[in-house]
């Protein structure tokens, strides 16, 4: 029940503390909850550590997109001109490996998982980065800043390899805290094929000499190799965001030793603070287990629709817990999301579509003020999205009240309505399906291809059944007419 005291109460805490409208972040760099201050005023330069292009993406990579789209979108709530810039890592051992037994270049390799991570992405209702760099596209920016950490004795080469020399860089370890004293391995890549000799067992590789004809490589000034997984993030963020920029994000798993190495490798090339903010996103579990392939419970967002699961539930439940926590991915809790963001949109439905009174009901107008502003607290407060949700919901209550008395007022259903689109500007939940408006678009194609076929226009048709392909869409002619499914 709302009473009016608490509101007179609430407004008093809130102007005698206004800092609490300011947006803070938990810095992994300090180790402490920061207030959010840009470099420049008023806009945001923001990477964040996007996919390796090997294979779908899981649900775990999602939990991470999706992150990285509620700290862009409410950077851009709170007024903030915002560029968003995601690499796109297509090449790496595993890539390597796969493509050659699929008998495919990088190129031809990658593209099936590209095409499949915008599908993915935009079912998912994520904002596409403004800047999306791949790292086979950057060679010879990676080549440069090797060259700079050459030419000042952050880097020597070993063999027809090049390799980070950690021992010049006395910051190493400042992000992820680990005391470098002991005998950790500060530069292992993913999978451990660095084979030459290396100074020191914690220098990492910057870029691979070929290990045999086979292996991909690239001729460059210093030598004929192919990047360590390391170097394009320096390489592509300094590029498209300066050598100083405000956020760079990632999932957990990055702090060491990849966004550890990101900093010996700008910093030590640029003699700059690389990023101001470092945020990492928790990562999801499954059943309470690391996901893995071997165990069973690895699913990738495909999986998951292919259950029945709807891509706007799976957005709710990746988004409904801080990305400061862990995220157990059970199904009964999936289906659970889904029923709330139903019930949410319904809600909204109802809303647009109930008559009103004239004039407005005060505590309704009051509960709605109370909650934009519970919303806003709960997101300035290390984007706690749990508190934001648990705003929209006690509103729902009031207005369902409201309702069911017939106290809505005109000028409360305007306000009400106008104030669900901005929590959408973060949320996205509330707009129309994007997986609703792809169907769509691959409907139209398939009529397309149908129309041509009845005009005898086979060329066409052909053409058409080749972009579907392309989307890895599956066609089969059956007695009722074209079916589809996602390949
Ligand atoms: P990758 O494709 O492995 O390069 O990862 C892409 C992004 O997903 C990175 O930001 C990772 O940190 C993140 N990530 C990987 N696994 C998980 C997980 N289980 N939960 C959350 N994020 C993850
Ligand atoms: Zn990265």
């Amino acid at each position: 029940m709302f009473l009016a005291e608490d509101f007179v109460l609430k407004s008093e805490t809130r102007n005698s503390q206004s800092e609490i409208l300011m947006l803070k972040f938990q810095n992994t760099l300090s180790g402490k909850i920061e207030e959010f201050q840009p470099i420049r005023q008023g806009e945001v330069r923001f990477y964040y550590c996007g996919p390796t292009v090997w294979d779908y993406g899981h649900v775990g990579n999602f939990r991470s997109a999706v992150a990285a789209d509620i700290v862009r979108r409410y950077l851009e709530f709170k007024g903030y001109k915002v560029t968003h810039v995601m690499n796109i890592t297509d090449v790496e051992d595993r890539i390597i490996a796969k493509s050659q037994e699929a008998g495919l270049s990088i190129d031809d390799y990658t593209a099936k998982y590209i095409e499949a991570l915008w599908e993915d992405a935009d079912a998912l209702g994520l904002k596409r980065p403004d800047i999306v760099p791949r790292a086979t596209r950057h060679i010879s920016e990676m080549v440069n800043l090797i060259e700079r950490l050459l030419a000042n004795d952050h880097a020597y080469k070993s063999d027809g390899s090049i390799y980070y020399r950690i021992s010049s860089f006395p910051e190493y370890g400042k992000l992820s805290k680990i005391n470098f004293a002991g005998n950790i391995v500060g530069g292992s890549e993913r999978v451990d094929t660095d084979k030459y000799e290396k100074e020191d067992a914690r220098d990492f590789a910057l870029w691979k000499e070929p290990a045999n004809e086979t292996e991909p490589g690239w001729d460059s000034a210093i030598g004929r190799g192919r990047p360590g997984w390391h170097i394009e993030c320096s390489a592509m963020s300094m590029k498209y965001l300066g050598e100083t920029f405000d956020i760079h994000a990632g999932g957990i798993d990055l702090v060491f030793p990849h966004h550890e190495n990101e900093i010996a490798q700008s910093e030590g090339a640029t003699g700059k603070q690389f990023v101001n903010y470092w945020l990492h996103f928790e990562h999801l579990k499954v059943e309470g287990e690391t996901m893995s392939k071997s165990k069973g419970n690895y699913y990738t967002l495909r999986d998951l629709t292919a259950k029945g699961h709807s891509p706007r539930g799976i957005r709710y439940f990746l988004l409904s817990v801080p990305y400061s926590k862990q995220l157990n991915l059970t199904f009964d809790a999936l289906r659970g999301a889904e029923k709330t963001v139903e019930g949410l949109r319904d809600f909204h439905a109802r809303l647009s579509e109930a008559r009103t009174e004239p004039g407005s009901n005060d505590s309704l107008h009051q509960a709605t003020e109370r909650a934009l502003q519970e919303f806003e607290e709960g997101m300035d407060d290390n984007l706690n999205t749990s508190v934001a949700l648990a705003a929209i919901h006690d509103l729902t209550r009031h207005v369902n009240t409201a309702l069911a008395r017939k106290k809505l007022g005109a000028e409360n259903k305007r306000e009400l309505l106008e104030l669900f689109s901005r929590f959408d500007l973060v949320l996205n939940i509330f707009g129309e399906d994007p997986a609703e408006s792809l169907d769509n678009e691959i409907q139209t194609l398939i009529d397309e291809r149908q129309e041509a076929r009845r005009r005898r226009d086979f060329g066409r048709a052909d053409e058409l059944r080749d972009v579907l392909v392309q989307r890895g869409i599956v066609l089969e002619d059956t007695k009722d007419g074209v079916r589809w499914k996602r390949r």
